[in-house]
């Protein structure tokens, strides 16, 4: 089957042969879908590590395209940002949304038929409700003490 997106230098379907660890930044960085999940502030239970997911979001995620405003230039203001690689992912995957390529690859699943490498349109992550468009409330809006009044689900 041909990859239906039309990227200059992604092999069709690279992630279904490709191990992640030897994949191109490209190839890499075409595996997120866009969700802006992961741009969600957490809430880390210290007995039991449980994690929720909040709706409360980092200041720099747009809402409304569910992508980081300043992704390039990220840590002059969120220093903490996660940069995902191959080599950090085993330890991420605890607090990584379950619908997450990275993750679900690194389990040996397939991407989703929303997945815009799937469907060839950027749009399907949020059409299908897996982002988090239109949901989220800023972290300057909401004091961190009342984070756990924004838990939520994660939409699978
Ligand atoms: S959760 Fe995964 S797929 Fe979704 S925006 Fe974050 S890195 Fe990309
Ligand atoms: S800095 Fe950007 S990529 Fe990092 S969590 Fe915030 S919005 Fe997401």
């Amino acid at each position: 089957m041909s990859d239906p997106i039309a990227r200059p230098g992604l092999a069709p379907r690279f992630w279904e042969t490709k191990p992640l660890e030897r994949m191109s930044r490209d190839e890499w960085e075409a595996l997120c879908d866009g969700c802006g999940k992961c741009c969600l502030n957490k809430l880390e239970d210290a007995e039991t590590g449980e994690v929720a997911l909040t709706r409360v979001a980092c200041r720099l995620l747009d809402d409304a395209t569910c992508r980081c405003a300043q992704y390039e230039i990220r840590h002059q203001f969120v220093p903490d940002c996660i940069v995902l690689t191959p080599k950090n992912l085993p330890d991420n995957l605890y607090w990584m949304p379950e619908t997450c390529a990275y993750k679900l690859l690194w389990h040996g699943q397939p991407l989703a038929d929303w997945h815009p490498l799937i469907s060839g349109d950027a749009d399907t992550v949020h059409r299908a409700g897996i982002s988090v468009r239109g949901m989220t409330v800023s972290e300057f809006d909401v004091h961190e003490d009342d984070w756990e009044d924004h838990v939520i689900e994660e939409t699978r």
